[in-house]
């Protein structure tokens, strides 16, 4: 059976596309690696519009039932599966990793890691991003043993002990937040000399007493036997310096889920997918990206399900009115 669209990934964009994409009838296929995307582990969201505060696993929880009524049954208008007494045109796989995509448009083989293959006349990609890890002597060797990508999984393991955070951005500044809860010290490490998130984040972060941040940093070594304790790093025309602390919180960026797209799809330089941000469009003729997969500049919740939306609008008309 040929599918009308697949998309790939179970994030904001994803999801928004599922339920779309289940609204106008479209044959669908829905494969996901792991439910909600990034930001699982924020503690808590405040910009989802229309929630004022949730936490991220109850925003992959959401996001997750949201495309599953859609599946179990079209949703009518009192909101309930099946009110509408349609069966639902969406299908639902997760567990299932994208490998592979060949073939062209109305004709494309969907690869997984599972090896289960399908077929599709076109596909969205909103396969998102991951960590960058940090690149440094020692630092792979200490991942799980001190180096760690999670505050909010490993955070409390360190409870009581001076940890450094590298990284100035949102996500850093974030991690640092749930950090100064309950560690003796927070040391942020930033290698330029400018924090690249929110003011009103940076100021109430910085204010905390046992808060320290150091700008124009290079990280030069991971330091530890079985178990993180210390980072060596350098200031901008300083000496080198050795830091004893017991945890390392990684927060440098994000690298786009794009391997598997490399032989369809151009890339920019950082291997994000090229689209056209009118219609979601790749230059690939029936595929479209949605998210923090793609090279739009701004890379948020509402962003990426927004994006999905106009992705569908756009596949819709494609497939009738061709
Ligand atoms: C720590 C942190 C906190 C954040 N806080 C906020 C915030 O407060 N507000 C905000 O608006 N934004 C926040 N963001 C940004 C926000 O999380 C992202 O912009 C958003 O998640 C992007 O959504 P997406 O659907 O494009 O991708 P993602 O959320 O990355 O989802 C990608 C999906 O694709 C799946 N996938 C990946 N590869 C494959 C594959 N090969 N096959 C099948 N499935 C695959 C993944 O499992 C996942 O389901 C935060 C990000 C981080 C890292």
């Amino acid at each position: 059976m040929t599918y009308d669209l697949i998309i790939i990934g179970g994030g904001p964009a994803g999801a928004a596309a599922a339920v779309y994409a289940a609204r106008k009838r479209l044959k669908t296929l829905m494969l996901v690696h792991e439910w909600g995307g990034q930001s699982v582990v924020s503690e808590q969201i405040y910009n989802w519009i229309g929630t004022p505060a949730i936490s991220g696993s109850e925003l992959a929880e959401n996001l997750k039932k949201h495309a599953l009524v859609n599946a179990a049954g079209a949703v009518g208008s009192e909101g309930a599966p099946g009110a509408s007494g349609m069966a639902s045109t969406l299908e639902v796989k997760d567990g299932e990793k994208v490998t592979n995509i060949s073939g062209e448009t109305n004709n494309f083989e969907v690869r997984t890691e599972s090896g289960d293959k399908f077929e599709t006349k076109t596909i969205l990609i909103s396969s998102g991003s991951g960590r960058r890890k940090l690149d440094v002597k020692g630092a792979d060797r200490l991942e799980h043993k001190g180096v760690t990508y999670c505050a909010s999984c490993d955070g409390p393991l360190f409870a009581d002990m001076d940890v450094v955070v590298i990284g100035g951005g949102n996500a850093g500044f974030e991690t640092a937040a749930q950090l100064l809860a309950y560690c003796k010290s927070v040391t942020m490490l930033h290698r330029s000399d400018t924090f690249r998130a929110d003011e009103i984040t940076v100021e109430k972060v910085l204010k905390n007493p046992k808060m320290k941040a150091i700008k124009n940093v290079e990280i030069l070594e991971v330091k530890g036997d079985k178990f993180v304790d210390g980072i060596v790093y350098k200031e901008k025309g300083g000496e080198e310096v050795e830091l004893k602390v017991s945890g390392i919180f990684v927060e440098i960026g994000q690298i786009p889920n794009t391997a598997f797209v490399k032989d369809v799809a151009p890339l920019d330089k950082y291997n994000r997918i090229k689209i056209d941000p009118m219609t979601q469009k790749t230059p690939t003729e029936g595929i479209w990206a949605a998210g923090d997969c793609t090279d739009v500049l701004y890379h948020q919740n509402n962003i990426a399900a927004g994006d999905a939306v106009r992705a569908i609008e756009d596949i819709y008309l494609a497939i009738h009115t061709k």
